[in-house]
């Protein structure tokens, strides 16, 4: 189901996601949040499926034998720590390797909105 971004730099038609525990709709394309979404539209996204996890839970996480459950996860060196409990975690290369890029991507802060 596609939605319109109203984001000015944007305004692409995208599979635009809601968010179950904001009830907002984030655009695909450019990360932001599409104002004036009606509620059966996001009604339909939800039941659908058409919808992004909750900003809690983040990607790059693994079994906390601690907290024994999945926890989102820091590295330190070529280790990997529950962000939760500073457990060391075992993670594979590649998980690692996927994990460090993804905290680069974060210090980066994604100011970078404005293409032209
Ligand atoms: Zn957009
Ligand atoms: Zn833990």
């Amino acid at each position: 189901m596609l939605i319109n971004c109203t984001q000015k730099g944007c305004l692409q038609q995208t599979e635009a996601k809601l968010d179950r525990t904001t009830n907002e709709v984030t655009c695909e394309a450019c990360g932001n949040v599409i104002e004036n979404i009606t509620k059966y539209t996001k009604k339909a996204l939800s039941d659908i499926g058409q919808v992004s996890r909750s900003r809690s839970s983040q990607p790059f996480q693994a079994l906390c034998q601690q907290c024994n459950k999945n926890q989102p996860l820091y590295t330190e060196e070529e280790r990997a720590f529950c962000k939760v409990c500073n457990t060391q975690v075992h993670i594979s290369a590649a998980f690692m390797r996927g994990l460090k890029e993804y905290e680069k991507g974060q210090k980066k802060d994604n100011k970078k909105g404005k293409k032209k």
